[in-house]
């Protein structure tokens, strides 16, 4: 295990233990999060070294890296990513319409299978080699890994995406200083993340499912990101919520829980969080951000 000292944000090295809590989604082992007596930035430590991180990913149930469609809650959940990919298309082009788009952590491809592949150049990188076959056959994407990242021989682009990837990356100043040098001064940072400081965060406590340790290591709210964004040149333009993510969070939450009716439960609640978040009273359960240098 490795034990952060500094806050990765602002160095501080004061830290109030908030949860102590367990890897509920697969090996049950327990880790603690913490929180920056200065900045505030929520993270796990200690958290697994850089080298065994791998391991945690290594279950069938982690769905961003897998496409089965089984059971109903898999049926749902894979309509909703339908949905999801549409409206993220969307909003990627009311800010370019052409020109190079990079997804960082692109899974099986899904994303960058949105776009028109005359009008886009289409680059992803993952670090899971089924996931990049996957893209591959499925979507026509010639997926790296993330070591590529070094070798885009000057390549810059119109669009870069993070979706719910900032949150797993540990070399995360160095990460996004790499993308700045890899966007176009007019170029677009993309960045969803779970909101730490949500209803349903709020709510579950312990058992919030986005806290997901120890594969996420940092738990962001706005100003959180924000602080972090900023140290590294980027401007907050534009920020939007991702509706379902509730749901889906509290369907894990609830079973994380051991409630009975988990799905009952969760599509009451998820409508509770976000039309609470609706009317201004708080925070949605996933943000998208979109940045400018
Ligand atoms: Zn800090």
């Amino acid at each position: 295990m490795e034990e952060l000292k500094h806050c990765i944000n602002c160095d501080c090295q004061d830290f109030t233990t908030l949860y102590s809590l367990k890897d509920y989604f697969f090996t049950q082992e327990n880790f603690t999060i913490q929180q920056c007596n200065r900045c505030g930035l929520r993270f796990t430590n200690p958290r697994p070294e850089e080298k065994d991180l791998g391991a945690y990913y290594k279950t069938e149930n982690y769905l961003s890296h897998s496409d089965r469609n089984k059971t109903l809650f898999d049926k749902m959940y894979h309509f909703i990513k339908k949905y999801n990919l549409d409206h993220k298309r969307k909003l990627i082009e009311k800010f370019h319409t052409s020109g190079t788009i990079i997804d960082i952590g692109c899974g099986t491809g899904a994303f960058l299978g949105q776009f028109d592949k005359k009008r886009w150049s289409r680059i992803g990188f993952e670090p899971d080699a089924d996931a990049r076959e996957i893209a591959k056959n499925s979507y026509g994407i010639e997926a790296r890994d993330l070591q590529a990242m070094n070798n885009l021989n000057g390549t810059k682009a119109e669009v870069i995406t993070m979706w719910h990837v900032l949150e797993h990356v540990s070399l995360i100043n160095e990460q996004l200083i790499k993308i700045k040098s890899m966007l176009k001064q007019d170029g677009i940072l993309v960045i969803a993340v779970p909101m730490s400081n949500s209803h349903d965060a709020n709510y579950y406590g312990k058992y919030w499912a986005a806290y997901d340790v120890p594969r996420h290591l940092y738990h962001f709210t706005k100003d959180t990101l924000q602080q972090l964004l900023s140290k590294h040149g980027f401007n907050l333009v534009e920020n939007y919520p991702m509706v379902f993510d509730a749901f889906y969070i509290s369907m894990l939450s609830e079973k994380y829980k051991k409630s009975s009716l988990p799905l009952v439960q969760s599509l009451i609640k998820g409508l509770r969080f976000d039309f609470a978040a609706k009317t201004k009273k708080g925070t949605y359960s996933s943000m998208i951000f979109v940045f400018r240098q």
